[in-house]
């Protein structure tokens, strides 16, 4: 089955605000990734939370090698090639 076959994610930033949300959705490559740096909104100030890029649930720890709600596997950018 497919379905097997390991998942793979990445951490992102991003703010609890959907306003804020759409305009960091609309940064380029570049922006998002000083953005990934960042430890509060520059929309809002409020302070930026950590989401699974898979299944965009919140997680508490930029340290987790795993998504504990989806079970995918983080890895970075430039080790994904
Ligand atoms: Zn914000
Ligand atoms: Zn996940």
């Amino acid at each position: 089955m497919s379905d097997n076959y390991p998942k793979t994610s990445a951490i992102e930033k991003n703010c609890h605000d959907s306003e804020c949300t759409e305009k960091i959705a609309g940064l380029t490559s570049e922006q998002k990734d000083l953005f990934k740096k960042f430890t509060y909104c520059p929309y809002c100030s409020e302070e930026l939370i950590l989401i699974c890029q898979n299944c965009r649930e919140q997680l508490d720890s930029p340290d987790y090698r795993f998504c504990p709600w989806c079970g995918a596997r983080f890895v970075e950018d430039d080790e994904e090639k």
